[in-house]
């Protein structure tokens, strides 16, 4: 049997041993600490130093915290796109609040603004306006700024940005991540850069990073004893973690060339085959990362021909996956309210996500291209 192939895999630059080994020399074995402080800094200037960034233990603690500073309570309401990982959405309901889902649109597969507004409306009619917008770049591809954050800007509600899959990612030239109130990033193990875990909150001022960094440090008040007065959490990344990072973060710009190069590995050899529709940028004001290559199968009317094609990868070994199944359709979500026409849907049904790691070597994408080749033919 050959090798595995998988949809995404860490890559090492060989520098990550030297920064752990340090903060295991210095002892320094904790959460926070030097490689962390570091890391936030090597971080913020990849942002051009605009933004402030607090380094935490995940991205799921990073939309966890926007959610706190921006004071969702029990009962308010948060409108989130649908078609997204668990992890986008889970927060809402740690604070006991609601999720609002919305559809997305067919051209970037994210948060759709027309039907964003729709549910705004709907939902000041019944009675509430959401408190927070949370829109997510999925698979690195950009969401519709403009258009969502004029939306937004007019019913004045924050927006979380799920840059989650998206670092490296651009909207006409700015980076994603700075557009939102707060944005969140993750270094999980498969994403584009890794800590092995980790993540980071995206903040528009230094005194949102420091309270930031407050909450997620158990909200330790001011005194020589521990003192209490907010609840606190243990959020903030590890020391070791953040050498992983700053050994990680020297070959960011080399891995997005790398993914982008993948992107342009599956557009050539997909361009044949015009049942299959591979996702890509809209126009030059969408600049991917391309974390996740996908494609869509729309060959019969039942969606039959993606599974087939997903087992036969699998029977020569090469990992591929179903897109996100949109939340609205989760056990855990599928009561709360829902405004859509079915386009993430029809994307969960006919989207499959490809290999796409920064490490994919030639071989296997000869070993790729001769399955999609012999399947499609
Ligand atoms: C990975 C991911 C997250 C969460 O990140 P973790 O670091 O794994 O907690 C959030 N949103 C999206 C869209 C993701 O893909």
């Amino acid at each position: 049997m050959n090798d595995k192939i998988y949809l995404s895999l860490p890559e090492q630059s060989g520098f990550e041993h030297k920064y752990v080994q340090k903060a295991l020399d210095s002892n320094w074995i904790t959460s926070g600490g030097p490689n962390v402080n570091d890391f936030e800094n090597q971080l913020q200037s990849y942002f051009n130093d605009i933004p402030f960034i607090a380094a935490l233990n995940s991205g799921t603690s990073a939309i966890h915290l926007a959610l706190i500073l921006l004071g969702i309570k029990t009962g308010d309401e948060v409108i989130c796109q649908s078609m997204t990982f668990a992890a986008s959405t889970n927060p809402i309901l740690y604070q006991g609040a609601i999720p609002i889902f919305v559809d997305s649109e067919s051209e970037t597969w994210n948060i759709c603004p027309e039907m964003m507004e729709i549910a705004i409306k709907d939902r000041i009619k019944k009675g509430k306006k959401p408190k927070a917008i949370i829109a997510v770049h999925l698979y690195g591809m950009p969401y519709k700024v403009d258009e969502v954050h004029a939306i937004a800007d007019k019913y004045e509600i924050p927006v979380i940005e799920d840059s989650a899959e998206a670092l490296g990612s651009q909207y006409k030239g700015k980076k994603c991540g700075t557009f939102g109130t707060f944005g969140i990033l993750s270094f999980n193990g498969n994403k584009i850069i890794t800590t092995s875990s980790g993540g980071a909150l995206i903040c528009n001022s230094s005194n949102l990073k420091e309270k930031a960094i407050f909450y997620a440090t158990q909200s330790k008040d001011k005194a020589s004893h521990y003192q209490h007065s907010e609840i606190g959490y243990n959020y903030r990344m590890s020391n070791i973690c953040a050498g992983i990072g700053l050994g990680q973060i020297k070959m960011l710009d080399k891995n997005i060339e790398k993914r982008r190069d993948n992107h342009l590995f599956y557009k050539n050899i997909l361009q044949p085959f015009k049942e299959v529709e591979l996702f890509e940028a809209a126009n030059d004001d969408f600049f991917s990362n391309y974390w996740l290559n996908a494609i869509l199968i729309r060959a019969d009317s039942k969606n039959e021909k993606r599974e087939a094609f997903r087992l036969r990868l699998e029977e020569e070994n090469i990992e591929s996956r179903p897109l996100w199944k949109p939340m609205h359709l989760q056990p855990l979500f599928e009561k709360y309210p829902y405004y859509g026409n079915k386009v993430a849907e029809q994307l969960f049904e006919t989207g499959l996500c490809l290999p796409s790691g920064s490490n994919l070597t030639m071989e296997n994408k000869d070993r790729i291209e001769k399955v999609i080749t012999s399947f499609f033919n």
